[in-house]
């Protein structure tokens, strides 16, 4: 899946534009920086690529969803729907701004459950997040069709999911909002960034200023620019977004190698009755970064991790105990240790989560595998890590 498995010389020519001007900042300097606007460029790539009218690059996938919810309004009060199955920054992300985060149950596509979402909706509610997982989308239809009915607002969290498509569209802007990620481990990385998307002009206005302090980019004298709001800093660095660049460019080659590896190792798996995969709403727009599929019990698919060790296989995860990743290893939000007072609305609106049992989610995710996709392989290596997977759970079922 990462991009940094393929960094080389594509990358380096970007930064080297960037060290020889010297300016490392995205704004401003116009005369020194010999013509060279990396984060602009990165920008209208995502912009032509996605076919989506705004991108604002920004110095993380957390911080592009900071920015998102603050475009949306979203504040003191509100109630914003998201997934037990997730990264942590869905629900820092909202408690940042103030907001309620509300988790619901996924389903077999290891996304939001439509029908958990609705069941979940309250007069507080203000927006539903998808968080596209592992590479692959969640079912937007159904869930568009809800934030409709009830007048609210769709955030794609894509940030695992660049370059992934529902129905032709890419994902991210589908919904009012979308964001991306660029950290280390993402599909294209800028060592560290991410973008918010969207068609809507004033959002995308909005997340242009919101996110530098409320300037408003209008004329070369940034001292003199009006602040028509109060914003934030969540600025991406020139360096940073010269290694994006590159690496959009190679967009397709990461995809093509990804989307050929991970069918030789599903054909393999497909082959035995007991493994079942993970629904994909459009199985077209996978970006394949991840193999995900089922076993019948938690208590075989914990054999199959163990066998998975004995083969000597890597690069694969089991999120039911997963500190980072799934709703029963989030203490810090169970307990809420926050370093601040929290408002009272977030007091007085977070779930207990001491007291919920997420039994649709501890479902899936406990028999859930996900392996992860890596480009550097040889389709040498491919094929054997398919024979050793297959004959790894194999071994688990010949046990009973
Ligand atoms: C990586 C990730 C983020 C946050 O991105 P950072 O760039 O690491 O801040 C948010 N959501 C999901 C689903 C992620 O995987």
């Amino acid at each position: 899946m990462p991009g940094f498995e393929l960094f080389g010389a594509a990358e380096r020519k970007e930064v080297n534009d960037v060290l020889e001007s010297g300016v490392l900042m995205r704004y401003g300097f116009d005369g020194m920086r010999n013509g060279h606007w990396k984060a602009r460029e990165l920008e209208q790539e995502m912009e032509k690529r996605f076919d989506v009218k705004h991108a604002q690059l920004t110095s993380s996938g957390t911080s592009a969803l900071n920015v998102a919810l603050a475009i949306l309004g979203v504040g003191a009060g509100d109630e914003v729907i998201m997934p037990t199955f997730t990264f942590v920054a869905s629900f820092e992300s909202i408690l940042a701004a103030g907001a309620t985060p509300i988790l619901v149950d996924i389903d077999d596509t290891l996304t939001l459950d439509p029908k958990a979402v609705e069941a979940a909706i309250t007069p507080k509610t203000k927006v539903v997040m998808p968080v596209h997982m592992c590479g692959a989308m969640a079912d937007l239809a159904p869930l568009q069709e809800i934030c409709e009915r009830y007048n609210l607002f769709l955030l794609e969290d894509a940030c695992q999911a660049f370059a992934g498509t529902y129905h032709g569209k890419a994902l991210g802007t589908i919904g009012h909002a979308g964001c991306f990620s660029f950290d280390y481990v993402k599909t294209i990385t800028c060592g560290e960034g991410g973008a918010v998307v969207t068609n809507d002009d004033v959002l995308g206005n909005h997340a242009d200023h919101y996110s530098d302090h409320g300037h408003t980019h209008i004329g070369n004298d940034r001292g003199a620019e009006e602040h028509p709001f109060i914003g934030y800093n969540f600025r991406i660095s020139e360096l940073n977004a010269a290694v994006g660049l590159a690496q959009i460019r190679r967009t397709d080659e990461f995809l093509a190698i990804q989307r050929k590896n991970k069918k030789i190792l599903k054909d393999a798996l497909a082959t035995i009755p007991e493994v079942s995969f993970r629904r994909l709403p459009d199985e077209a727009g996978d970006t394949a970064t991840f193999l995900s599929f089922f076993m019948p019990t938690y208590a075989l698919s914990q054999k199959v991790v163990q066998a998975f060790k004995k083969y000597g296989i890597d690069a694969y995860w089991n999120y039911f105990d997963n500190n980072w990743h799934y709703v029963r290893k989030w203490h810090h939000l169970t307990k809420v240790r926050s370093l601040f007072p929290l408002s009272k609305e977030i007091r007085d609106g977070l779930q207990d989560l001491t007291k919920i049992s997420f039994q649709a989610s501890d479902e899936w995710i406990g028999r859930n595998i996900s392996c992860l996709i890596k480009l550097s392989w040889t389709e040498e290596e491919v094929q054997t890590r398919a024979q050793k997977m297959v004959a790894a759970i194999q071994s688990v079922l010949a046990d009973g």
